[in-house]
């Protein structure tokens, strides 16, 4: 602990911030946790469904939340991708030799399970949160986690270098007529896209996270229909897609809210700063469409908690916000970030292009890449370890 009060505060009240008050507690460090009262959370529970990785899934058993979050959580065994135009493409666990490719995770369940592990977390203090840029407390470190409009950043004079992409994400849970068996689907329409993702509630064999990106026009109708008119178009768009699969999965019913977040691709012009460090979608900010947001945070978290131990050891005599110990932390997550966005980024965009030759080309790509073994062995290598 530092001699003035906290070694770090956290700022922030989602799954990045608590990940990390919980990770630097274990640790031994003293932290102040400045995030937003119950009363400014929304009143509706989040419907999403993340798709985590393996490391991901690693630090949540360290933090030993994910024995409860199991029970919310499903296990992805295959991945099937298809194209506008024939193209496939299809991952499984056998083949990459790990157990599963990825687990879908309960939103909510993250967080409600994250804040309750909090409640028993030694050495962790909640203060109020940030006024300007100024801690509540004194602290080392400031941990920024606000997400993506944070203003702790802003007021720091960081650039937030974003570029809106017009298209929402549109989120529901779902349940179908037959197992999904592990199976997450995935179809590239041009211009949306939409994901099945393999879900254990309320079937444990036969529901699904959906994750629909879509122009904003579109959205906006989607989110103003009806359960049974959503219903509808969702099972045309998925039998358009693929009469097979459609025949596979059966009839899709929806047993939640909808809900849609608008989707752009971001980047913190500086990651640290003297006594400052950002994390998570205060950082970054990808597209949905291969389900790395959340797993980008969650490294970055492991990845921190790593350069502040090391430095311990090392150099006891540097203080935590020594901009010298934060710039090895910025250097390790910046470039897999710009990987992992400009991948999402470049597929977005080779997919919504509508013209004849570049959609047979991307489609004569990914059956490439599906017939060529070691290339594919290195994107899951990629995504299981963001
Ligand atoms: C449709 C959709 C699907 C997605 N699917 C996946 C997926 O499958 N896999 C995946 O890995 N990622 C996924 N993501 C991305 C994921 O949602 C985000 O990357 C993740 O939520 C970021 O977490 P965070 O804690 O950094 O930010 P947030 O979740 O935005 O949390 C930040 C919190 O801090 C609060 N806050 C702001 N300012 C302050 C302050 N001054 N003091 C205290 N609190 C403050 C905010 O209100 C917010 O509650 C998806 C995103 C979308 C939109």
């Amino acid at each position: 602990m530092s001699a003035t009060g906290f070694d770090v505060c956290v700022s922030g009240s989602g799954a990045v911030a608590m990940s990390l008050t919980l990770a630097l507690s274990a640790e031994g460090w003293r932290v102040a946790w400045a995030r937003e009262p119950e009363s400014a959370r929304p009143a509706q529970a989040d419907v999403r469904t993340y798709a985590l990785n393996a490391r991901a899934i690693t630090l949540l058993e360290r933090l030993r939340v994910w024995p409860a979050l199991k029970a919310w959580s499903s296990p992805v065994f295959e991945m099937k991708i298809c194209g506008d135009s024939g193209g496939a493409l299809s991952f499984s666990a056998w083949q990459q030799h790990v157990a599963e490719l990825a687990w879908i995770v309960d939103a909510a369940a993250l967080e409600r399970l994250l804040g309750e592990a909090l409640r028993f977390a030694p050495r962790v203090e909640i203060v109020p949160p940030l006024q300007g840029a100024q801690a509540p407390v004194h602290a080392s470190l400031l941990a920024i986690c606000e997400g993506k409009h944070s203003g702790t950043r802003a007021n720091l004079g960081v650039e937030f270098v974003r570029q809106d992409y017009g298209h929402w994400g549109v989120a529901t849970r779902l349940k179908a007529e037959r197992p999904h068996n592990g199976v997450a689907r995935q179809w590239f329409r041009s211009p949306d896209i939409l994901a099945l993702l393999p879900f254990n509630q309320p079937d444990p064999e036969a529901s699904y996270g959906l994750v629909w990106s879509v122009p904003k026009a579109r959205a906006e109708h989607l989110l103003s229909l009806n359960s049974a008119d959503f219903e509808l178009e969702l099972n045309d768009a998925v039998l358009q897609s693929a009469p097979q699969a459609a025949e596979q999965i059966g009839h899709l019913s929806v047993t939640s809210d909808v809900a849609g977040w608008p989707l752009a691709l971001a980047q913190a012009d500086r990651w640290m700063g003297p006594g400052w460090v950002l994390l998570g979608d205060a950082a970054h900010q990808v597209h949905p469409l291969a389900g790395q947001g959340l797993n980008l945070g969650l490294a970055d978290v492991d990845t921190l908690v790593d350069v502040l131990r090391e430095a311990r050891a090392r150099e006891p005599w540097r203080a935590l916000g020594d901009e010298r110990t934060l710039r090895r932390y910025a250097r390790r997550r910046e470039a897999p970030t710009r990987a992992m966005a400009g991948l999402t980024d470049g597929l977005l965009h080779l997919f919504a292009d509508q013209r004849g030759p570049l959609k047979d080309l991307r489609n004569a790509g990914m059956t490439l890449v599906e017939r060529l073994g070691p290339v594919k062995h290195w994107l899951v290598g990629r995504a299981l370890d963001a």
